[in-house]
């Protein structure tokens, strides 16, 4: 007898073809049968009634960022609402394993003021421990370079041979014990100190084991073409599949640049026999901290301090002068706070105006008041979105932290994109705009997320398959987050299942926790 018969869905399989009706049996957590006649169906202890939905495989965010927020209840509510059963953590550079001795003292400062036990060392206890909490969804993590390196180095810019020796054997055993592969945040401390042959040696390990090499490049903005000529050489001189992370072009300068970078990567694809992909988000904002666009160093030292120094003439007319420099466009940058109501939802430039402040007088002002204002700031172009999306080597991701939406504290506000990436991707680029068909938007977040990390047995609906399924109300598809209220759960998912037991029944999550901890298993 099956668990479940899904009856008479138009079921979208995940590689890409046309819809058929039929019906699906799901067993022991695996798809055992898909029928296209509606007789001689077997019985099942479940019968599904999918007339008028559309049955997908469960989608796979390729861009999850930390893996800190398992450890609270429904961590994944909000990704399972947009019908995504796995996720891929780990990704620019930082994940939670594995944690070398010079990396203990932050973690234990994280664990103490996200109120988590941290208690492992190894990619090994670390997925022991999850599975030990029992996860809501699947889960699979690539290893960070800037973890790697905070944990080895003692001097971010000089790395000695026993420091580098620590790496790679840090990343080799990763790999073993199954990490998907090498990510960078090329961006942040202590990975953006890095010099290009240190990443290729990491990569030849992570490609051993047929991992990939997945890069938050160096520059989005203005070097943007540098930067993706350096994770090429990478790619190519560790030969290793490449995903450039959220690709972007920021600023609006840099605005247009993006089919030229993408014809770049079909030019790379057509000579290598490795592979560059993307993935990327649909929005056309990034989320971040007001504190981002001043000079770093005018944020070291306590608070007060940073009070201070905000306070003085030559801080303001520096600043003033790195905006203008750095071509910041303030009319785009949009403060988001519960605390200060006199600032919610209005641009500097707005709260500027009105206040009679120039624009970095009102950054001091904003920031002497709280150093960590989140800001939602309009910076890509929907043009350039809209190509991204649409080709043919591109995955989506929500690019989301979840621990700040279920710790106990939180931390910021997160970005609509969190709550939701995909269903924002379905309702604009299906049915607002047209630009891609149901079945071609499923296959890449199924099947094509699944072939590039080498996830075995998921991403499409075929017997064998593990039960990672999802029904949707396509009329219903809908992401309710905004950048004002982004903790809305999206519409359109009726019922989902995760390793075939079902997660949400006529649109109601319940507690159960099926997800496994994907392992890469090329070793
Ligand atoms: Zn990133």
């Amino acid at each position: 007898m099956h668990n479940f018969l899904i009856k008479e869905a138009t079921i979208y399989n995940g590689s890409g073809e046309k819809p058929f009706v039929g019906s699906v049996a799901i067993k022991d957590g695996l798809i055992s049968g898909v029928f296209k006649e509606e007789d001689n169906l077997p019985e099942a202890k479940h019968i599904v009634d999918a007339k008028g939905l559309a049955l997908t495989p469960g989608f796979i965010d390729t861009h999850a960022s930390t893996g800190f927020g398992y450890f609270f209840p429904h961590a994944a509510d909000h990704k399972l609402y947009q019908g995504i059963t796995t996720e891929i953590f780990g990704n620019c550079g930082t994940s939670p394993a594995p944690i070398n001795e010079r990396l203990v003292p932050t973690m234990e400062k994280l664990a103490k003021d996200l109120e988590f036990t941290f208690n492992w060392r190894t990619l090994r206890e670390y997925f022991q421990l999850l599975e030990k909490i029992g996860i809501q969804f699947n889960v699979a993590t690539l290893t960070g370079h800037s973890t790697l390196r905070g944990g080895a180095l003692q001097d971010w810019n000089k790395v000695s041979e026993s420091e580098h020796n620590l790496m790679e054997r840090s990343m080799e055993e990763s790999m073993l014990e199954g990490s998907l592969g090498l990510s960078t945040g090329l961006i942040y401390a202590p990975g953006c100190f890095a010099e290009t042959d240190e990443i290729v040696e990491l990569a030849k390990i992570a490609q051993k084991h047929g991992g990939v090499y997945a890069s938050h490049m160096r520059d989005e903005r203005d070097k943007l073409e540098e930067a993706i000529e350096e994770t090429l050489t990478i790619g190519e001189q560790a030969g290793i599949n490449v995903l450039v992370s959220h690709l972007k072009s920021a600023e609006k300068r840099n605005y247009g640049k993006i089919p030229a970078v993408l014809k770049r990567l079909e030019e790379y694809n057509k000579s290598h026999a490795q592979q560059a992909k993307i993935d990327v988000y649909p929005y056309t904002a990034v989320s971040t901290k007001l504190r981002a666009f001043i000079p770093k160093r005018f944020l070291e030292g306590g608070l007060e301090e940073v009070k201070h120094r905000l306070d003085k003439p030559e801080v303001e007319e520096e600043i003033a002068n790195y905006i203008v420099d750095k071509n910041y466009d303030m009319s785009q940058m949009l403060i988001i706070s519960n605390e200060y109501p006199e600032w919610e939802g209005k641009t500097v430039q707005q709260i500027s105006n009105e206040f009679g402040w120039t624009l970095s007088g009102t950054m001091c002002e904003i920031l002497k008041r709280d150093t960590e204002m989140w800001i939602v700031y309009h910076c890509i172009d929907q043009a350039d979105i809209d190509v991204a999306i649409t080709w043919e080597n591109a995955m989506i991701c929500t690019d989301s932290w979840s621990h700040p939406i279920n710790a106990p504290k939180r931390i910021g506000v997160p970005h609509p994109r969190s709550y939701g990436a995909f269903t924002e991707y379905l309702y604009q680029y299906v049915f607002q705009k047209k630009m891609l068909t149901f079945e071609e938007a499923i296959r890449k977040v199924t099947s094509m997320p699944a072939e590039y990390f080498n996830i075995k047995h998921r991403g499409k609906i075929e017997v064998g398959y593990k039960a990672d399924a999802v029904l949707f109300n396509m009329e219903k598809i809908k992401p309710m987050a905004t950048y004002t209220d982004p903790c809305e759960l999206s519409k359109g998912v009726e019922h989902l299942w995760v390793n075939g037991e079902q997660m949400i029944e006529n649109g109601l999550i319940n507690d159960a926790t099926p997800g496994e901890v994907i392992r890469n298993t090329a070793n």
